[in-house]
C-alpha cells in the first residue's frame, strides 16, 4: 500500500480498530503491479471512520463504505460485514477479527481478489489465492455456479481478468460460466460496460474474446459479433474506445446501435461514427486530403489499423506516416484560413448572407486541395476570378 493508505490503517489501529488492505490492491501488490484503487476493510463503523479523518466522502453508508481522502489520495474504507449487518465487535479480539475478516473475504469473487494484507505487509490468504496466481488461474471463491447466480457480472469479471492478467479460468469456474451464461442478461449495462472497458484495455483481449465465444456468453451480450475470429484478429487495442470501434466493424453494426446497446459516452459515440465513415472511405482508396482534413488523428490511425488487420493489405500506412500526412495539409480547420467572411463582404461590398458560408466553403476546399495558396492576396485573386466566372 502507498504511504497515505498505510497511514489510514495506522490511524484506525491507533484507536483500537482492526484494518487491513483487501481486494485488487493486494492482488496487484503481490504481482508488483500498480494498483488502480486501494481498498481497506476495517472493524470501525462508517461514522467512526468519518470521525477519524477530516476529509471523507460518503459512498453509501448503507454499504459501509467511506471514501477517505488522505494527502489527496482516495482510499475506500469499508466496514466488515456479517450477514446483512455490520459487525458489532467494536474492539474485536483476534478470534473475532479473523471471523469478521473471513466473512468479508468469502464474499469476494475470485481467490486472487480475496487476499488481505496487514499494514506491515503480512499476507492473509484464506483461499489459496497466491497458489492460484502462481498457476495463473482465476478461480471463484466457493461454489462457482452459486457465486455467478448471486451476481452474474462476476462471469464477465472473470473473463476481463484473462485479458488484464493473461491468466486462464480454472475448469470448474469456466464450466460454471458456460452453465450460467444467459444470466448475464440480468446485469445492468452500466456495470457490464465498465468491465468491457477493462477487457478492451487489457494486454490479452484476444484471450478474453475467445472465452466470451467459447462459454456462450457472447450470444447473451447486448451486441457482439457473430464471427468468432474477426474481433480477436483486431486485438490488442490501444484504448477501450478502439476496442468498441473494432467490435463495431467486426460485427458490422451501426455506430448508433453500439452506442445505445452499451450506453457509450457521447465522445465514444462520435469516435465510432467517425471510424464507421472513415473505414468506408478507406475500403475504396487510401486516405484523401479530405479524409486527413475531416478526421482526427486517432480516428485515422485506428481506421488504418482495422484496415490493415482485416484486409490483409500490404500497402498500409504507419501511424507516423499518417501523422506526417495530416500535418502536411495546408490547413487543419476553417480557422486556419487567412481570410474570413468579413473580408469577402469588404471585397464585394455586398451585404452578408448565405453566400458567405458557401464561398468560405469553396475557398476552404481550394486551399485544402492546393488550388490556391493560403495567403490573403492569393485568396482574394482566386475568389474574385471564381466569383465573376460563376455570375
Ligand atoms: P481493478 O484492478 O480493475 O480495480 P479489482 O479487482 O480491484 O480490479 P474492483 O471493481 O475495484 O476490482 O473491486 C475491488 C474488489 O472488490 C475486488 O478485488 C473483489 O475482491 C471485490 N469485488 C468487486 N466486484 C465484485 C463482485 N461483483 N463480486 C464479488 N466481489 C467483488
Ligand atoms: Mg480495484
Amino acid at each position: 500500500g502507498s504511504g497515505p493508505s498505510r497511514e489510514v490503517i495506522r490511524i484506525l489501529e491507533g484507536v483500537g480498530f482492526e484494518a487491513v488492505f483487501v481486494g485488487g490492491a493486494v492482488r496487484d501488490h503481490v504481482l508488483q503491479r500498480e494498483a488502480t484503487d486501494i481498498d481497506i476493510a476495517t472493524s470501525a463503523e462508517p461514522l467512526e471512520v468519518k470521525e477519524l479523518f477530516p476529509i471523507t466522502v460518503d459512498l453509501g453508508t448503507e454499504h459501509g463504505t467511506v471514501l477517505v481522502l488522505k494527502d489527496g489520495e482516495p482510499i475506500e474504507v469499508t466496514t466488515f460485514r456479517t450477514e446483512g449487518t455490520y459487525s458489532d465487535h467494536r474492539r474485536p479480539d483476534s478470534v473475532q477479527f479473523v471471523k469478521s475478516l473471513k466473512e468479508d473475504l468469502i464474499r469476494r469473487d475470485f481467490t486472487m481478489n480475496a487476499l488481505a494484507m496487514t499494514r506491515d505487509g503480512k499476507l492473509i490468504d484464506l483461499f489459496d489465492g497466491v497458489e492460484d496466481m502462481n498457476r495463473q488461474l482465476i478461480r471463484a471463491v466457493g461454489n462457482a455456479s452459486d457465486r455467478f447466480k448471486e451476481d452474474a457480472l462476476r462471469m464477465i469479471r472473470a473473463i476481463r481478468f484473462t485479458s488484464v492478467l493473461g491468466y486462464d479460468i480454472e475448469d470448474a469456474t469456466c464450466k460454471a460460466i458456460t452453465d450460467n451464461a444467459q444470466q448475464i442478461r440480468l446485469v445492468s449495462v452500466e456495470r457490464l460496460k465498465a468491465e468491457m472497458d477493462k477487457l478492451f484495455s487489457g494486454v490479452h483481449p484476444e484471450k478474453a474474446i475467445r472465452y466470451l465465444h467459447e462459454s456462450g456468453l457472447a450470444t447473451h451480450l447486448p451486441l457482439f459479433p457473430d464471427d468468432k475470429e474477426k474481433l480477436g484478429r483486431l486485438a490488442p487495442f490501444s484504448t477501450s474506445s478502439e476496442g468498441w470501434a473494432c467490435m463495431m466493424i467486426a460485427g458490422d453494426f451501426p455506430a448508433s446501435s453500439m452506442a445505445n446497446s452499451y450506453k457509450l459516452s457521447n465522445a465514444e459515440k462520435s469516435f465510432l461514427t467517425s471510424i464507421h465513415d472513415a473505414f468506408e472511405n478507406r475500403l475504396k482508396h487510401s486516405f484523401s486530403a479530405d479524409d486527413y482534413y475531416k478526421y482526427d488523428l486517432d480516428v485515422l490511425v485506428t481506421t488504418e489499423k482495422i484496415f490493415r488487420s482485416l484486409c490483409l493489405s500490404e500497402q498500409t500506412l504507419t501511424a507516423e506516416q499518417i501523422k506526417k500526412n495530416k500535418l502536411a495539409l495546408p490547413i487543419h480547420s476553417k480557422s486556419d484560413l487567412h481570410v474570413s467572411g468579413s473580408d469577402l463582404i469588404k471585397w464585394m461590398n455586398i451585404k452578408g448572407g448565405k453566400w458567405i458560408g458557401e464561398w468560405i466553403g469553396k475557398i476552404e476546399h481550394a486551399v485544402l486541395h492546393g488550388q490556391c495558396e493560403n495567403d490573403p492576396r492569393k485568396i482574394k485573386e482566386w475568389f474574385l476570378h471564381e466569383f465573376n466566372r460563376e455570375k
